[in-house]
């Protein structure tokens, strides 16, 4: 492994160089998507992000276990309604089949960004054995208590016990949070508004239900996720990652129930992603304020002028930091989708050169080996993508200056050349995920390529004839495909996206 890689750990709230528990061996716990609604696009920011910081440890030479769960019961809404249960009641359907509907639509879309699928993907509907069983040991330890069938994870006798350890992720004090849940609907049940629910009484009518040591019910949301990077992953772990809004009561509650439970640590570096917003507010199915990846491929949606292929919204979220918001607009959207098309041109640019210098660099070949490093090395910083891809739009430019013979391949040696190829590569396509979409939907398909030769040789032929309805009809069928036509000196070129 070359450099250090440093993470920013959110429980520490410092940058710390990352040591994994295992030499070699990374173990990483992602939370999933609860399969209720199709994912929107800052759900998708998210597991990009990860997707990116998973290919960067396997670029570094890491082993890596990935596992993220699909949630598919016990994610409550506002009224107290399982969203699965919801879910199925709005679209007439078993809550199994609203489950696996969409988790098949997650995983097309995940495949439509190039993201990959992680190596364990729990259900929690398939670990209500492990979830009884975390249960009954905090209960064991004193920790939890039943009220007519439901379990409450005691917070107050955890934060005694922990010497006050709740809340140290959010940042939150115990004593502050009960405050605040005076105001709220006292729930009967629970002997202290900040205790919550690790398995609950399922009422007539419930579907979504399990025979336990306290009558049929339900885990709670938050246990999954604890009884199922135990499992996978061991009691303590390496990384835990999530969206920053799972940071209370989501992962707090996590982290009490692995310590309540075994003592045990649980993750040693938390990673949370910021949000993305739309309008300057946070996109949220809750709120309405969302847009489907979809309607931004075909541009359906009035929040955009055009259409967005799913790598200009790779590249989009590649040019901001996982820990900053990023604010969706038309004309930040307008401007990733230059940017990725003068990354991949440039891309073929680099293709065709061949370094002319000696053994040794002149001014240009040292800075394409500076400038690749320097890219590499802001990965290394907390996965700095818009940094490294800073330093990548500066070899752009010293790239098509070669291309263009504003600089002289004389000063660049062969080996610096070919190990550009090589490293910048990695960097586009295995570390961030890209995909050159032209490649990767044209010229490599086969079928697609001889379809487009024939519909081109029929629109240079109306052309010829003056037959602008037929040349025109074509031109709009292309563009609703997704497909760009440009003329040039030697005929026409097409790309999609
Ligand atoms: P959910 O399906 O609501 O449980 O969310 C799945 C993941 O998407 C979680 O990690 C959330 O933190 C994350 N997420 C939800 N909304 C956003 C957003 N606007 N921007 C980024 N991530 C989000
Ligand atoms: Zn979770």
């Amino acid at each position: 492994m070359s450099q250090e890689l440093t993470i920013y750990n959110s429980m520490t709230r410092q940058k710390e160089v990352f040591a994994p528990l295992v030499e070699g061996h990374v173990g990483l716990y992602v939370c999933g998507p609860t399969v209720y609604s199709d994912v929107h696009l800052g759900n998708c920011r998210t597991f990009t992000s990860f997707d990116i910081i998973y290919r960067y440890l396997m670029h570094k030479g890491y082993k890596v276990r990935y596992v993220r769960n699909i949630t598919d019961v016990g994610h409550l809404t506002d009224s107290g309604e399982d969203k699965l249960s919801k879910g199925a009641r709005l679209e007439k359907l078993e809550p199994m089949e609203v489950a696996q509907k969409y988790t098949n639509g997650f995983h097309d879309m995940m495949r439509r960004f190039n993201n990959l699928p992680p190596n364990i993907e729990p259900r929690a509907t398939g670990h209500i054995i492990e979830q009884i069983e975390m249960v009954q040991a905090i209960m064991d330890n004193g920790l939890a208590y039943e009220v007519n069938g439901s379990v409450y994870f005691d917070v107050e006798a955890y934060n005694r016990k922990t010497e006050g350890d709740y809340g140290k992720l959010s940042g939150r004090k115990l004593d502050e949070l009960l405050a605040e849940s005076r105001e709220l609907k006292s729930q009967d049940e629970k002997r202290n508004p900040s205790d919550f629910a690790i398995w609950m009484n399922a009422h007539e009518g419930h579907i979504l239900r399990w025979n336990s040591p306290w009558g049929e019910g339900f885990p709670g949301w938050h246990l999954e996720c604890s009884a199922m990077s135990t499992k996978y992953l061991g009691q303590e772990f390496d990384i835990h990652g999530g969206g920053n809004d799972l940071k209370f009561p989501h992962h707090e509650n996590e982290i009490a129930q692995n310590a309540g439970s075994c003592g045990c640590g649980g993750a040693r570096y938390w990673l949370h992603t910021n949000m993305l917003l739309m309008n300057g507010r946070k996109m949220s199915k809750s709120d309405g304020n969302t847009i489907t990846p979809q309607q931004l491929f075909t541009g359906d949606s009035e929040h955009v002028s055009d259409s967005y292929s799913p790598m200009v919204l790779r590249f989009f979220m590649l040019q901001t930091h996982y820990r900053s918001t990023m604010d969706l607009t038309d004309t930040a959207l307008q401007a990733a989708k230059k940017g990725y098309g003068r990354l991949m041109e440039a891309w073929k640019n680099l293709q065709s050169l061949e370094g002319k210098g000696g053994a040794q660099n002149g001014t240009v070949g040292r800075e394409l080996e500076e400038l690749i490093e320097g890219a590499y090395a802001e990965m290394d910083d907390d996965f700095n993508t818009p940094k490294a891809l800073a330093k990548v739009f500066e070899l752009v430019s010293r790239i098509n200056a070669l291309k263009g013979g504003q600089l002289s391949l004389e000063e660049v040696s062969p080996k610096t050349l070919e190990a550009l190829k090589e490293t910048l590569g990695t960097l586009l396509f295995d570390v961030f995920g890209l995909q050159d979409e032209g490649v990767a939907a044209g010229a490599d398909n086969d079928a697609l390529s001889k379809v487009m030769d024939l519909v081109l040789d029929l629109r240079a032929q109306a052309r010829a004839d003056k037959n602008w309805t037929l040349s025109d009809q074509l031109r709009d069928a292309l563009k609703e495909a997704g497909i760009t036509v440009k003329d040039g000196k030697d005929g026409a070129t097409w790309t999609v996206g």
